[in-house]
């Protein structure tokens, strides 16, 4: 199963609203699907959304650097030369984590294949059957409850509500959307690193003396005060979660080793693919801290493949934000995953069970 030639795809698909946060507005998903094809005709598939102001990569920049890492691990065998693969695509380049990442799950993909399992199962997971939340776009308090209101009439019970750009009407979004929703309805807050440090400790405790305890408040600050993830914590009754904080396995050491976060959210796009997401839960797992698994605005193919992963490790399980593919227009492929609003269901077709027209 030796591979034989590497190539990628502009996917672009409409989003039924735009997704709007503190860093970004998005109409369109415009991402790579990228192909890997081995010597016995089998293929893998893997998928990276460019987030130009997350991970500082574009189309063009992912598209580069999948071409630049190619030619180190065509000829290598998925079954006898994975670890080295691997190996090569993270010594091979700094940076460029979406790229990488794309690469690692069209081999895992392969590699699960090549073991008759689904990627799930090769990972070593057992469950089939997770929840997410959906995303409550920033907007006008207004707007925010008929979305809020809305998801929840399509079932949704724990809604994801973006913050950021505004103090006192950041306080009032939450408080309104809090009023109109019913009470057994999760709130997970992100400010996507639009309050400083004492807004943070502000806005928090004010929410919370309203008594409303979200489910978590992700990343209120700039990405790279982990003082200030600290300060907060030990000023706010909510569970702090670290998210553009956490890149890398270091990243992710040095905020457990301080105790800077409650939890942590890991995307594949941002620390690099599987390989280095599992070192992470694991990591986490050594702390006793949760982790939620994350994704950018992406389309099926990283979605499943988040999912796998989440499946094998039991302090992610709980913590799935992955409805990117649920804001899309249209559903384009069809992987192993149902979707079906928030219900998502693996099955145990082998590697991720991709198919459909790219
Ligand atoms: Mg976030």
């Amino acid at each position: 199963m030796k591979i034989i030639s590497i190539s990628t795809k502009i996917f672009r698909s409409k989003l039924a609203t735009p997704f709007k946060t503190a860093l970004r507005r998005v109409d369109n998903l415009e991402d790579i699907i990228l192909t890997i094809e081995c010597d016995d005709e089998t293929i893998g598939y893997g998928e990276g959304a460019p987030t130009p102001v997350i991970t500082g990569e574009t189309i063009g920049t992912m598209n580069e650097a999948i071409s630049y890492l190619s030619p180190m691990i065509i000829g290598l065998s998925i079954v006898d030369d994975f670890d080295e693969i691997i190996k090569r695509i993270h010594n091979g380049l700094l940076h460029n984590t979406t790229a990488k990442s794309a690469l690692e799950i069209a081999l895992y993909d392969l590699k699960s294949k090549s073991t008759k399992q689904p990627l799930y199962s090769y990972l070593g997971g057992t469950k089939t059957s997770f929840e997410t939340d959906i995303t409550i776009s920033i907007n006008e308090p207004d707007t925010m409850i008929k979305d809020s209101l809305n998801a929840i009439s399509n079932g949704y019970n724990i809604l994801k509500i973006k913050l950021g750009n505004n103090k006192q009407k950041d306080i009032d979004r939450v408080l309104a959307i809090h009023n109109a929703i019913p009470s057994h309805t999760k709130l997970r807050l992100d400010a996507n690193q639009g309050w400083s440090v004492e807004e943070s400790v502000e806005i928090m405790q004010t929410i919370e003396k309203y008594g409303i305890i979200a489910e978590c408040i992700e990343q209120p600050i700039k990405a790279d005060d982990i003082k200030g993830l600290l300060f907060i914590k030990e000023r706010i009754m909510t569970p702090l979660l670290a998210d553009e904080a956490v890149f890398s396995i270091n990243d992710a050491r040095t905020i457990l080793e301080i105790g800077a976060a409650d939890c942590l959210n890991i995307k594949l796009a941002k620390c690099g693919g599987i390989s280095n997401a599992m070192k992470i839960a694991d990591l986490a797992m050594e702390y006793n801290v949760k982790c939620m698994i994350g994704c950018m605005l992406e389309g099926p193919i990283g979605i499943a493949t988040a999912l796998h992963f989440a499946s094998s490790k039991s302090n992610i399980i709980s913590m799935i934000d992955l409805d990117a593919v649920a804001l899309l227009q249209s559903q384009p492929l069809k992987t192993t995953i149902e979707f079906n609003g928030k219900d998502m269901i693996l099955s145990d077709k082998f590697g991720l069970g991709i198919s459909g027209d790219f």
